[in-house]
């Protein structure tokens, strides 16, 4: 197949910078990785656009934000097994219940204000 060698390098459409910034906007730039060990997510600010499944499909639900620890675990991830599926594929998006998603973005906040402080410091 010609185009696996590129797999990785997806295609990203013409409005790509639109997508991304309603996908970090919509998670409220908190990361959207689930934690294996308490099923929580992680929560931390994100400005990673992620495709849950590597490919073309750009719709949200293939979409996550991530922070950037989680993104540049997953891609390295990503690249070991580019050749194994066994990935489990996650139930698209994580369904909160308000409080979660209440508690999620009083998270994001506070980690963006950290970071804002920490930014600030330096
Ligand atoms: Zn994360």
């Amino acid at each position: 197949m010609a185009w696996a060698g590129s797999y990785r390098r997806a295609r990203l459409p013409g409005n790509w910078d639109g997508i991304r910034a309603q996908v970090l906007m919509s998670a409220d730039y908190s990361c959207e990785w689930v934690r294996t060990d308490t099923g929580l997510r992680c929560g931390r600010y994100a400005n990673q656009c992620d495709h849950i499944i590597a490919g073309d499909d750009h719709s949200r639900e293939n979409l996550q934000a991530l922070c950037e620890w989680h993104h540049a675990r997953k891609s390295a991830t990503e690249g070991a097994r580019a050749t194994n599926s066994k990935r489990p594929k996650r139930e698209r998006a994580v369904k909160l219940t308000p409080f979660e998603a209440r508690a999620q973005a009083q998270h994001a906040r506070a980690a963006i204000e950290q970071r804002e402080r920490i930014d600030n410091s330096t």
